[in-house]
């Protein structure tokens, strides 16, 4: 966490706010992650160099920088963001903090993407109701796939396969803001 520089993915009057442990505005009505939340996601994922990942919600490109240091080496991250514009801001922010291997795509992540699937793990930085059906899809046998599922308030919700089971785990109360798009909350 110490290594990425969160002022790198925030923009004037935000950014001197940036080593404040809470969500921040980045435009278009969105937030960039907590640094708390971003640890506690990144645990629950059990990240490990090597892995292929997917995120939902690129937003300001934070996230992505602290997952995509936990896969190196010979991680890959795609990383999905609906609003064009904040796809582009992210792509910079990246550049800036010396990430550029990350993928960013400006596309609806609740309809997933299958040009890098399977996919080790998943997770969604937006809330949902359930784990849209295609992002299920994309999961390796062995994969993970976390997010914020459920109503006001959503709760941190991690899933995997075992056999032909489906399995999901509380992990606690969160606050995201809304999945948009085909999955989403509309
Ligand atoms: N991880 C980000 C947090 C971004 S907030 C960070 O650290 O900055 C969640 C983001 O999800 C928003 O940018 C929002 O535009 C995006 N989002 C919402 N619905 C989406 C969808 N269907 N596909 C991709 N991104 C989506």
């Amino acid at each position: 966490m110490r290594a990425v520089p969160r002022e790198n993915f925030l923009a004037d009057p935000y950014r001197r706010d940036a080593y404040q442990d809470r969500p921040l505005p980045i435009g278009h009505g969105q937030t960039i992650s907590a640094p708390h939340m971003v640890a506690i996601m990144s645990d629950a994922l059990r990240l490990e160099p090597g892995l292929n990942v997917l995120e939902v919600g690129t937003g300001s490109g934070y996230h992505a920088a602290v997952t995509a240091r936990l896969i190196r080496p010979g991680g890959r991250l795609t990383s999905i963001e609906y609003v064009p514009q904040l796809a582009a801001v992210a792509r910079e922010n990246l550049r800036r903090s010396g990430e550029s291997s990350v993928e960013v795509v400006a596309a609806d992540g609740s309809r997933g993407w299958p040009a890098g699937a399977p996919y080790d793990r998943i997770y969604l930085t937006c809330t949902a109701m359930r784990f849209p059906p295609p992002l299920v899809d994309e999961l390796a046998p062995d994969g993970l796939i976390l997010g914020p599922i459920g109503g006001e308030p959503a709760r941190l919700t991690r899933a995997h396969r075992a056999g032909e089971t489906w399995i999901e785990e509380d992990l606690g109360a969160c606050a995201f803001v809304p999945l948009r798009g085909q999955y989403g909350l509309g």
